[in-house]
């Protein structure tokens, strides 16, 4: 009797001038930090620069070679087209292009990066060695930090589907769990990649572990084509495995017997990312490239009774 009992949480209380951090927060990188590499299809030699940005910025791009030309965030309206890569435009300039965005989208993906300024000096952003492996390092050496913002997420309420050519499709579908879930499945003509499927759940160690160092594939047929088109100028075996019937022309081989289909992974990985918010749900994907998750992500824009925000 008369014992007073004190509701206290601990923990709670902030400096002053602080403000609380929420349980799934936003971030942003801790550091800037930039890198120089060769575009794909340009050839050309291009600076990459990382910014950090504070919360409720989004991911923004922008062309530091064209004078008077401010950063753009990354939108749904801003995907331009998909020939190879994934091409976007500032909607209000739509001759501001910037190519090839997939693996540096891939890696902020999975690293959970909301908020971050993409400075680029070129048409697209470098290819390094094919993969995403080198823009997850660099991230990870930019270091990460927790933003005073809630995260908000996307989930997937009813299924959307699009239908390609020769039986190729891509969908969303809701998820009972709190998670984005991915399955890939792919067939080809060459042996050597033959038909290969994957299932995967988007987390950053499995991400790091088993997806991001999967390259970018031609086959050897392809690479004149591109080249008569002026694509592919700065393609080598130094960024790209190139496939011939039942081997691989570079000389270091594959990295997995399934590389190809884990490549395609992480390029479904990073296309799903430009709703510029990540995905509660499941992705599932059938002979997919950048053209089929471009559509499923403006057609998800479109029809926002798929769909809800969450935090
Ligand atoms: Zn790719």
């Amino acid at each position: 009797m008369g014992q007073k009992i004190e509701k206290t949480t601990p923990g709670l209380s902030l400096p002053a001038g602080k403000t609380a951090i929420p349980a799934c927060p936003q971030t942003t990188i801790r550091n800037p930090i930039f890198c120089r590499g060769t575009g794909l299809h340009s050839g050309r030699d291009i600076t990459l620069k990382l910014v950090p940005q504070p919360a409720n910025s989004g991911i923004l791009f922008q062309r530091v070679d064209i004078s008077h030309t401010p950063p753009f965030r990354l939108t749904p309206e801003s995907l331009k087209g998909a020939r190879l890569s994934t091409i976007i435009a500032d909607p209000d300039r739509p001759e501001i292009q910037i190519a090839t965005i997939e693996h540096l989208m891939a890696s902020l993906h999975a690293l959970a990066i909301d908020n971050i300024l993409i400075q680029l000096d070129g048409p697209e952003t470098p290819i390094f060695d094919g993969s995403a492996q080198d823009f997850a390092f660099l991230l990870s050496c930019a270091g990460q930090k927790e933003l005073p913002a809630p995260r908000r997420f996307i989930k997937i309420l009813h299924p959307l589907i699009i239908r390609g050519e020769n039986g190729a499709f891509v969908s969303l579908s809701a998820s009972k769990k709190r998670e984005f879930s991915l399955k890939m499945a792919i067939e080809f003509s060459e042996t050597v990649i033959g038909s290969q499927k994957i299932a995967f759940v988007l987390k950053r160690e499995d991400f790091l572990k088993n997806i991001a160092s999967s390259r970018t594939f031609v086959s050897r047929d392809e690479i004149e084509t591109l080249h008569k088109q002026g694509l592919a100028l700065g393609g080598s075996l130094e960024n790209a495995l190139v496939v011939e019937g039942d081997h691989v022309l570079n000389p270091e081989g594959l990295r997995s017997a399934d590389e190809f289909v884990r490549h395609k992974l992480l390029d479904a990985i990073g296309d799903s990312y430009c709703m510029g918010y990540q995905i509660i749900g499941k992705f599932d994907g059938f002979k997919s490239g950048h053209e089929l998750n471009n559509r499923l992500i403006k057609a998800l824009a479109m029809h926002k009774e798929t769909w809800q925000f969450i935090s």
